[in-house]
C-alpha cells in the first residue's frame, strides 16, 4: 500500500497530443499540481495552475469538491 491515493477526474472530450486517443486523459493533482495523463500512453504533463483543464477543452465528470 505504498501508493499514495489520488483522485482522478477523467475530462471528457480530451484528445491525448500523444497517442491521440480520445477519453483517455486524467487529471489530478500531485501536491497541489495539476497533473494531466494518459490512460493510453505515457504522455503525462503538470501545470501549476488550471490552465491544463482549459486547454483540454473538455467537461470535467465528477468533480470532487471537499
Ligand atoms: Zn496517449
Amino acid at each position: 500500500m505504498a501508493e499514495a491515493r489520488v483522485k482522478r477526474r477523467f475530462v471528457a472530450g480530451a484528445k491525448c497530443p500523444e497517442c491521440k486517443a480520445m477519453d483517455s486523459i486524467v487529471l489530478f493533482k500531485v501536491n497541489g499540481v495539476e497533473t494531466v495523463e494518459c490512460i493510453d500512453c505515457d504522455y503525462s504533463e503538470q501545470q501549476p495552475d488550471e490552465k491544463v483543464a482549459k486547454k483540454a477543452t473538455g467537461d470535467v465528470i465528477g468533480v470532487f469538491k471537499p
